[in-house]
């Protein structure tokens, strides 16, 4: 029998971990990429294969509007409204805001659950056989605060956690000192949750799965796609200078699918969240464990030689060149969480996460054409639900009799 053929557009987390699963399931895969070694939100992320963050960037309770505003307008809040892109983003971002209720944020905190569970396991599975399976590490998150008082302003969102089923360990001044050497001393109370995991170098993480993608006998083209078009009962896939024919498509290209998505009719509303890192070399102080910081809105991640920090939101900013107030900023807080922080090299990244207004990722096919498939939308979470939804679009591009319900992440909800 002639194996189905499906062209794949964008090779971040998502689009590798559908291809790896699709060729493992016996189909033709074309992996298209616009520059395979392009950095997008997939290598430049905090790295966290975090199952605990189930719930959106904003959560409701007393003052929501106070906080929000405080994020934006102080000097070191890690809110960036940019314009002139803002402007097109208000409706967005108004309706971005709709989400901020309870009832709203338990429907997204239970699908994301499903989505994020075991995540290590999923990346073990993903790379089995390959080289990538290296750079996977677990270890537990500590989540760091100036006092217990700034935790129990979390409640909703510790509780929502609680519910399901993540154990908090709290950890006093004298712990957290021994656990985080070189940590200022302002920080005096934490919560551990145990059996999490990391990827500590991802750009060889994304590099082994593209060679594991080639060595399960999947296909690249190295090129930008500029149009889908039917042709009879197959798609022709334009890119600048070549075309593919192709029997289905999936479109996982980041916060990019929005021009594939409104050809065929998705409704969920995308914008791009940018977000930075800074990333520091051959440091004095060494972590070893992904730390989030509650008060600065930052994950940091061992790297192998040094430290990453990862963090902020900025909304408008998808045709803008990346903020220096933000890397400044980046900088700062680094230094404030580490005084007498040294390190030999720095590098600056920044690149956009795909956030959808409701906080759930599209993974499903499209109602116009039952051949489109989209899987995008992962804001903060894409690294650690990419091999779960690469198992959850294969089974619906090859229509398995025993497919997950995608009603929740549906692009034409
Ligand atoms: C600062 C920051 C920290 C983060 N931390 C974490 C974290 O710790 N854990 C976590 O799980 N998630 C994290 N995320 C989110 C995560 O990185 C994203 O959700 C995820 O990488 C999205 O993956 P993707 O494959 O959908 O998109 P991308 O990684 O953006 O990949 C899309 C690909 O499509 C290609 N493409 C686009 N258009 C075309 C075209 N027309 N033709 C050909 N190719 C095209 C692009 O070049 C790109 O390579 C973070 C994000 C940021 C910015």
């Amino acid at each position: 029998m002639d194996k189905i053929k499906i062209a794949i557009i964008g090779s971040g987390i998502v689009g590798l971990s559908s291809g790896i699963n699709l060729l493992k399931r016996g189909a033709e895969v074309t992996l298209i990429e616009r520059d395979f070694k392009g950095q997008p939100a997939s290598y430049g992320n905090a790295s966290w294969l975090s199952s605990p963050s189930i719930t959106p960037v904003l959560m409701p309770g007393p003052g929501m509007i106070k906080k929000i505003l405080k994020m934006w307008l102080l000097k070191d809040g890690p809110l960036y409204l940019r314009f002139p892109g803002i402007l097109k983003s208000l409706p967005y971002l108004i309706k971005y805001l709709s989400y901020v209720k309870k009832e709203k944020v338990e429907h997204i905190s239970k699908n994301l659950a499903f989505l994020l569970k075991d995540s290590i396991g999923e990346h073990r599975k993903l790379t089995e056989g390959s080289k990538a399976n290296r750079w996977i590490e677990s270890s537990p998150y500590i989540y760091i605060y100036k006092n217990k008082s700034d935790f129990e302003n979390e409640d909703f969102t510790w509780d929502l956690r609680k519910r399901h089923g993540f154990d908090l360990i709290q950890l006093q001044e004298n712990e957290l000192k021994k656990i985080i050497p070189g940590l200022s001393d302002e920080y005096k109370f934490a919560i551990k949750i145990e059996n999490q995991g990391y990827i500590s170098n991802s750009q060889n993480y994304l590099d082994d799965l593209i060679e594991h993608f080639k060595n399960l006998g999947g296909i690249t083209i190295e090129d930008e796609v500029l149009e889908i078009q039917k042709e009879n009962n197959n798609y022709l896939i334009k890119m600048k200078t070549q075309n593919h024919l192709t029997e289905k498509v999936l479109v996982s290209s980041g916060v990019f699918s929005d021009k594939f998505a409104k050809q065929y009719d998705v409704k969920v509303p995308v914008q791009s969240e940018r977000g930075y890192h800074l990333e520091l070399f051959d440091t004095n102080v060494r972590i070893n464990h992904p730390i989030a910081n509650g008060y600065l809105k930052l994950a940091i991640t061992p790297r192998p030689t040094g430290i990453r920090f990862a963090g902020l939101v900025e909304f408008g900013s998808l045709n803008s060149k990346p903020n220096p107030k933000a890397f400044e900023l980046l900088m700062r807080n680094a230094k404030s969480m580490f005084p007498g922080l040294t390190f030999n090299k720095k590098l600056e990244w920044s690149g956009h996460r795909p956030s959808t207004v409701d906080s759930l990722p599209v993974i499903g096919a499209s109602e116009k054409d039952s051949n489109i498939f989209f899987a995008y939308g992962h804001h903060h979470i894409g690294l650690t639900a990419g091999p779960k939804t690469g198992k959850m679009i294969s089974k619906a591009i090859l229509r398995d009799n025993d497919q997950y319900d995608l009603k929740a992440f549906d692009p034409s909800r």
